[in-house]
């Protein structure tokens, strides 16, 4: 597939960093697979990547609105008792 922008590169395979401002909050995958050009390095993210965050954004809104999202307090493990138990303090 020849550049969209140059028209004369074509697209190589290459990994990038995606920055995404999401509700005030910054988000960053180091690794986003993304096509560069050769000649100009003109630079597209995978389509199919771009559509999984979309979706994946989408559902933590979802949830957010519906309060569905919930937190796990982090579990305490003490190596000497057979079983986990919550610190108490
Ligand atoms: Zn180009």
């Amino acid at each position: 597939m020849s550049c969209e922008y140059c028209h004369i590169g074509h697209y190589e395979l290459a990994y990038s960093p995606y920055i995404h401002w999401y509700h005030g909050k910054i988000m960053v995958i180091p690794n986003a697979p993304a096509y560069s050009c050769d000649i100009c390095g003109h630079m597209e993210y995978d389509a199919s990547f771009l559509q999984k965050i979309d979706h994946l954004l989408n559902r933590f809104a979802e949830e957010a609105q519906s309060n569905t999202v919930s937190y796990r307090r982090p579990v305490v493990f003490e190596p000497n008792l057979m079983h986990t138990t919550r610190r108490s303090q």
